[in-house]
C-alpha cells in the first residue's frame, strides 16, 4: 500500500521504537516515585526534555510534556481563558488546526477574532502591524506549517513583530517538526507539537512556555511537571520523540548549503527556505515534478498554495470535480493508496476545508481538495506510482 498520509499520523519509524523499546525495558519506574528506580525514571525523562530543548533552542526547564498537541493546544488555550482579562480580544489565524480554532471559539466567543491571511494561505503581516498600532490582543496564535496545504507560515517574522510589543505568540509547530530545520522555534512563546507526526508511538506531545510561567493546569491532581500538567508521564514517549526528532534533525541539517548558495536562492517568503538542506531541496523538487506531472494528466486539477513556500512532503490539490470527494479516497484506497481529503470530515459528510475558505477558494472548489502527504522514505517510484492510480481513479470516477 502506497502511504501518503503522513500528515495524518507517520507510521512508526525504527529509531523510535528502538528507543521506546530500550527505555520501557530500562526505566520501569514511575518518575515521582521516591526510590532509585523512580529517580532513573525521572533522569530519563529529563534527559529526553533536554534533548528536545537543545533542538528547540530553549530552556529545558520551558518544556512541559504532554499527551498530544490536542492537549498542548487546550492547555495553553485554557491557561489564557483563565488569566487574560474578561474582555480582551484575541487573535486566531483562521487557518489554524481545529483543535486550536474550536478550542478558542469555545473558550473566548466573540472575543476571538481572525487575523487578514493571504490568497498564498499566508498570515497576512502587513495587515498586523497596521492593526497592531490600534489593537493589543491577549495572544496570537499562528501555527509553522499547515497540516493541509503545507504552507509555511512567517512565524520567524510573526515572532519579531509581537515580540515588541510584548505579545505572545502561540505556535502549532505539530507538521514542521521533523521536517523543518526546528532551530529558532523556542523563541515563539508558546510551541507545541506532537510525536506520532514524525514516526513516534502516538500519546507524546510538548508544551513550551516562556520561562517562569505560571501555567494553568488543564488536567489537575497532580504535581507532575512542576505542578503544570497532572499525570503519570510517559517516559518511554518522550524518550522515543527525543530520539527521532534527533534523528531527523540530522538528516535536514546533514547537507546544508554553503552560504554561497543560499544567496543564490532568495527566498522572497522569507521564512526557512533559505536555510532548507539539500535533501530538503531534493524533496521539494520531487514534489514539484508530481505536482506538474498531475496538472499534465489531469485536467481540470489545480495545486492549493501553489506559489507560497510549502512542506516538501505535502501537496492539496483540487481534483477534477466528482459528486463526492470521499469516492476519491476510497477508490485510491482500492487501487492501493492512502490519501486524505485533509479537511473535517463530520458526520460522514463532507465538509469544505475551513483553511481553503480562508484562503479564499469558493465552497465548491474547497470541497474538491484531495492532500497527499509522504514521508522521508516516500521515493519519486512512488510519487510516479501515486500519479499513475490517480489516473486510473478518474477514468473510473469520471
Ligand atoms: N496541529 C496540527 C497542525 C495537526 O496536524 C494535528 C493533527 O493532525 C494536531 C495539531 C493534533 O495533533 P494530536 O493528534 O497530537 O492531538
Amino acid at each position: 500500500m502506497l502511504y501518503f498520509d503522513h500528515n495524518a499520523t507517520a507510521p512508526l519509524e525504527r529509531a523510535a521504537a528502538d528507543a521506546w523499546l530500550v527505555a520501557a525495558r530500562e526505566f520501569p519506574g514511575n518518575p515521582s516515585s521516591p526510590h532509585r528506580l523512580g529517580t532513573r525514571a525521572e533522569m530519563a525523562l529529563d534527559r529526553a526534555r533536554r534533548t528536545l530543548a537543545s533542538i528547540l533552542g530553549c530552556e529545558a526547564d520551558t518544556v512541559v510534556w504532554t499527551s498530544g498537541a490536542t492537549e498542548s493546544a487546550n492547555t495553553v488555550l485554557r491557561h489564557f481563558a483563565t488569566t487574560l482579562p474578561p474582555d480582551q480580544e484575541v487573535w486566531v489565524s483562521p487557518t489554524e488546526h481545529p483543535c486550536v480554532i474550536e478550542t478558542a471559539r469555545r473558550l473566548f466567543g466573540s472575543r476571538c477574532l481572525s487575523p487578514r491571511v493571504k490568497a498564498s494561505g499566508q498570515l497576512d503581516l502587513g495587515w498586523m502591524q497596521d492593526q497592531l498600532r490600534s489593537r493589543r490582543p491577549g495572544f496570537v496564535a499562528c501555527m509553522a506549517a499547515n497540516n493541509e496545504t503545507g504552507v509555511l507560515q512567517p512565524w520567524r517574522e510573526c515572532a519579531a513583530l509581537l515580540q515588541k510589543d510584548q505579545i505572545p505568540l502561540v505556535c502549532d509547530a505539530t507538521q514542521w517538526l521533523g521536517r523543518m530545520p526546528a532551530l529558532g522555534l523556542g523563541t515563539c512563546s508558546f510551541l507545541f507539537g506532537s510525536g506520532h507526526k514524525l514516526g513516534a508511538p502516538r500519546g507524546t506531545g510538548f508544551l513550551k512556555c516562556p520561562p517562569a510561567t505560571r501555567l494553568e493546569p488543564l488536567l489537575l491532581g497532580g504535581a507532575q511537571e512542576e505542578g503544570r500538567r497532572a499525570g503519570t508521564e510517559n517516559v518511554a514517549g518522550a524518550v522515543a520523540f527525543a530520539a527521532i526528532l534527533e534523528n531527523c534533525e540530522q538528516r535536514i541539517r546533514r547537507d546544508k548549503p554553503t552560504a554561497n548558495e543560499e544567496q543564490a536562492c532568495p527566498n522572497a517568503a522569507g521564512t526557512a527556505v533559505a536555510s532548507q538542506s539539500k535533501v530538503v531541496k531534493l524533496k521539494v523538487q520531487q514534489r514539484s515534478e508530481f505536482e506538474r506531472r498531475l496538472l499534465e494528466r489531469l485536467p481540470g486539477a489545480a495545486i492549493v498554495g501553489a506559489d507560497a513556500p510549502r512542506l516538501w512532503n505535502t501537496v492539496s490539490a483540487l481534483m477534477p470535480r466528482t459528486d463526492c470527494q470521499q469516492r476519491w479516497v476510497v477508490k485510491l484506497d482500492r487501487l492501493g493508496a492512502a490519501v486524505s481529503t485533509g479537511s473535517a470530515c463530520a458526520s460522514g459528510k463532507e465538509k469544505p476545508s475551513h483553511v481553503l475558505l480562508a484562503m479564499g477558494y469558493a465552497p465548491e472548489d474547497a470541497s474538491r481538495a484531495l492532500r497527499f502527504s509522504c514521508g522521508w522514505e516516500t521515493t519519486p517510484a512512488d510519487w510516479d506510482r501515486l500519479l499513475d492510480l490517480l489516473e486510473q481513479a478518474w477514468l473510473a470516477l469520471r
